[in-house]
């Protein structure tokens, strides 16, 4: 009773995996691509090693999410740490996002109460992450296990209550701020990149969490983030598990209300006591043999982005006397997403694996809304083609006007649309970077209405980035573990 199937090898599947693996379970992971990681993979092309997704390690910091897993499974991370997390660019504003606020206190010094409350609740919530909250309760196990903890915390949860049910916004008008234009702004590019949405529709405690990736220290991959999913399959396979790339999962087959077998494109099948799949819901929804009414997995806040990346081989002289390995810049005014805000990152100059010598590999992401790629491309190759360029014209003006004369440097470019996403991820529409964080209450655990089918990824709480789909995927391995057979 003990044979595990993972569907993908995301940061979510690969962790569940390889912590099933450690205690003992026959684990195999199916992965479509011939390379683990998803979003937070690391790809070879034209001598460069390009991150599609995901650029910066956040939560590697002593016990952060990342430090307890590598405890767990004896893994060391190839990693550095950052002297600064990312350079923020508004207009004239140039801040240096760091483990020190002091560049972001001597621009917004009225807002030094709010990040001395903000600083108190991350480190609570950072806590919380460390001992599997069972959220959102998915039967009496989960509520007798959430009302254990709560009662054994009382007093730390108490202070968390005035926020719980506010948007960032209304929690920056108790200090003040949420006039002050400036400082909303730079709040809203940082809330955009991790909870998905802005002040104005985020959950005040998912913003305070988020607010604190800086300051707690960011961490670069030697190789690139795609390390960390090498890492954790290298881990798995040590334990005894099965990797197998160029297996796609195309439906599974049930008995009552059990999941039995999962069979792949290349007519194999699985069996399987308990199925891991690390999808998002409408991907899993997909699937042929899922029988369940989908809106039982579907419910829970919906994703809303995808995302337009540019990957570029450029000359390094193009960032001489440049301090970070990623800058954010965001337009004057006027929406964050579809080109007016990217974020760029840079290979470091020492890591001779990422890009030939003299040479950077570097990624460039904006947000942008799926359905526009999707109804271009149902026009054709031309129209698809047409916003295609459209995009790579605006996101090279912004990076343009502030890497001046940067465009002669550039021998390599091509683009990954939310159609592109679609493909090598398997997200159905190209949804990225999980659900927009607006509630606490309207998010999804590992639970599916087969009783051993498990969702795993940024679809389910705490949701995106490594540190949360970590955090969510050691839950599912334990809902595994304590599985009635
Ligand atoms: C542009 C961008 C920038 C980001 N930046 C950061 C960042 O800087 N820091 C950070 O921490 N996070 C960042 N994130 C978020 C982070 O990358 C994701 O939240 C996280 O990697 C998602 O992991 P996941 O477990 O949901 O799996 P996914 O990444 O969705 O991976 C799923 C895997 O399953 C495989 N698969 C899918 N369908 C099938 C099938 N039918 N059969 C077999 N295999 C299948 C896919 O090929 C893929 O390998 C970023 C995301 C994006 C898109």
């Amino acid at each position: 009773m003990n044979r595990v199937v993972v569907i993908g090898a995301g940061i979510g599947g690969l962790t569940t995996a390889a912590l099933l693996a450690k205690k003992g379970y026959r684990v195999t992971v199916l992965e479509s691509q011939s390379y683990p990681g998803g979003c937070a993979a690391t790809f070879e092309r034209q001598g460069y090693r390009f991150d599609a997704g995901a650029t910066v390690g956040c939560g590697f910091h002593r016990k952060g999410p990342l430090d307890v897993l590598a405890d767990e499974l004896g893994i060391s991370w190839p990693m550095l740490n950052c002297p600064a997390a990312w350079e923020y660019i508004h207009g004239h504003r140039h801040i240096h996002l760091s483990h020190s606020r002091s560049e972001l206190l001597r621009q917004f010094p009225d807002s030094e109460p709010f990040w001395q409350a903000q600083e108190r609740y991350a480190a609570f919530l950072w806590s919380v992450s460390s001992y599997i909250l069972p959220w959102p309760p998915g039967g009496f196990h989960d509520l007798s296990d959430l009302f254990g903890k709560i009662v054994h915390h009382v007093p730390s949860f108490y202070p968390l209550i005035p926020l719980v049910n506010k948007t960032a916004l209304q929690w920056l008008a108790g200090y003040g701020l949420d006039r002050q234009e400036d400082f909303v702004r730079f709040i809203d590019a940082q809330l955009l990149i991790s909870v998905q949405t802005t002040a104005a529709r985020a959950n005040a405690l998912n913003a305070a969490i988020a607010l604190d990736l800086p300051s707690r220290g960011t961490h670069r991959l030697t190789g690139g983030i795609g390390s960390v999913a090498s890492s954790l399959a290298a881990s798995l396979v040590d334990n005894g598990g099965t990797i197998c790339y160029g297996e796609h999962v195309r439906g599974i087959e049930t008995a009552g209300k059990s999941v039995v077998s999962v069979t792949t494109a290349t007519g194999r099948s699985y069996g399987a006591d308990v199925v891991v799949a690390n999808l998002t819901p409408a991907s899993l929804a997909g699937l042929d043999g899922i029988s369940f009414r989908k809106r039982d997995i579907q419910k829970g806040s919906t994703p809303e982005w995808g995302a337009f990346v540019l990957y570029l081989g450029v000359e390094e002289s193009a960032f001489d006397g440049m301090q970070v390995s990623h800058v954010q810049i965001v337009g004057e005014t006027g929406e964050l997403g579809e080109g007016n805000s990217i974020f760029v990152s840079v290979s470091p100059s020492d890591d001779s694996l990422r890009a030939p010598e003299g040479f950077r590999a570097v990624t460039v992401s904006a947000h942008t809304r799926p359905e526009r790629w999707f109804a271009a491309r149902s026009e054709g190759k031309d129209a698809y083609e047409r916003l295609k360029s459209e995009y790579t014209h605006t996101v090279m003006r912004m990076l343009a006007r502030h890497f001046p004369g940067i465009e002669e440097r550039i021998h390599t470019t091509f683009s990954a649309t939310p159609v592109t996403w679609e493909r090598y991820t398997g997200r159905m529409k190209g949804y990225v970077g999980g659900y927009p964080q607006t509630s606490l209450f309207a998010v999804r655990g590992p639970g599916t209405p087969l009783r051993n089918l498990f969702l795993v990824g940024d679809s389910v709480f705490p949701g995106q980035s490594l540190p949360g789909v970590v955090t969510g995927a050691r839950r599912a391995a334990e809902r595994v573990m304590n599985r009635e057979p």
